[in-house]
């Protein structure tokens, strides 16, 4: 959708200040973002469907984390708790077993108790405001409005990190805080405020990327005062480096008179206090290798900031780790780490 010249020229010689951008200037914003995002949306699951709790757990699950995991766990977690009344009858050791691959578990643990607060209090019934929406546990005012526009059409803006940087990119200010719920809220639109939200953020994900933004193909260009300038500054914070070392202890059990053979590993729980994925099962850790042998296998992981090269031993757990053989059988409704989910289906166990 071209602007005309003379809107162009107009533009170019704006301040860039999105604050005051005109009505008109407003409404050509939107309507171009808007005729991308509905001719280049991304075809993603949770897209299908304005339903309240899919909106809920998908913008849950995607707070610090890649949509391709997401997308990976998505279907299956609704498969296993297709209501918000199946989810808040559910145990938390299956929740969080649901959960596992996703990381930051205190995520699951405050949307498995907003379900109880919505399923007791609520007869089962979303709150329909942000405001409202917000009074949920792990619900803050990002996602409140996320759900609020996205399933109930309410008028209200957002700010995650996508929106963040095309907001400071188009206005070339280093803008933050509430400064940029203001500038959001200036620039949405409160005709379809769902969509609006979604092509902002979709923006940031495809197009107006951290370090290389895709200028010339941007639908909403010609009203940006930086076009890829701020790119060249952005590096990415340098990732640290670790290595760690896990004990894969397994044996199989022979029932030859029962005519089965029963596969058992051996796990450890995480401390219940842990700053990290507290009581969730693990494998044991040991803290290196006594010069000795080599590992059966090593992976990549990465949490966050730092990258770890996992060393795998096939040998029997240390004597003095205390935990317990679980059938492999079983290992689907626990609630491992996603490292350890990687280890044993490396290693072919699950
Ligand atoms: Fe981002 Fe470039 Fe588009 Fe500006 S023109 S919003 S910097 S992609």
């Amino acid at each position: 959708m071209a602007a005309s010249a003379a809107e162009t020229e107009f533009i170019l010689k704006r301040p860039g200040d999105l604050l005051t951008f005109s009505s008109a200037l407003k409404l050509n914003f939107r309507r171009h973002l808007l005729a991308w995002y509905d001719h280049h949306r991304r075809d993603l699951p949770w897209r299908t469907s304005r339903d309240p709790y899919r909106v809920w757990l998908s913008e849950i699950m995607l707070q610090q984390t890649r949509v391709a995991a997401v997308i990976e766990h998505y279907q299956e977690f609704l498969r296993r708790f297709p209501t918000v009344e199946k989810l808040a009858a559910a145990r938390e050791s299956s929740v969080l077993a649901a959960w596992s691959g996703l990381g930051y578990y205190r995520r699951a643990r405050m949307l498995h108790a907003a379900a109880k607060v919505i399923v007791r209090e609520r007869g089962g019934k979303f709150p329909t405001t942000e405001q409202e929406l917000r009074t949920l546990p792990g619900i803050g005012r990002y996602t409140a409005a996320a759900i609020a526009s996205i399933a109930f059409g309410e008028p209200t803006a957002v700010v995650d990190g996508n929106v963040e940087r095309v907001l400071q990119r188009l206005s070339g200010k280093r803008m933050a805080g509430e400064a940029l719920w203001t500038a959001a809220g200036n620039l949405l639109d409160a005709k379809r405020p769902g969509d609006f939200n979604q092509a902002m953020m979709e923006l940031g994900a495809v197009v107006c990327t951290p370090r290389d933004p895709a200028c010339p193909t941007c639908p909403v260009v010609q009203f940006c005062t930086m076009r890829g300038e701020f790119a060249a500054k952005e590096k990415a914070a340098p990732q640290k480096k670790r290595e760690i070392h896990y004990v894969l202890d397994h044996h199989i059990e022979d029932h030859r008179n029962a005519g089965r053979r029963n596969v058992e590993v051996f796990l450890v729980q995480r401390a219940r206090d842990a700053s990290l994925m507290p009581g969730m099962w693990e494998l044991p850790k040991i803290t290196g290798t006594n010069g000795t042998g080599s590992p059966s296998f090593t992976l990549r992981h990465s949490i966050t900031v730092t990258d770890y090269t996992v060393q795998v031993w096939r040998c029997a757990a240390p004597s003095h780790v205390s935990g317990k053989w679980v059938s492999v059988k079983r290992l689907r409704q626990v609630a491992l780490t996603g490292l350890a989910r990687k280890i044993l289906r490396k290693a072919a166990i699950l």
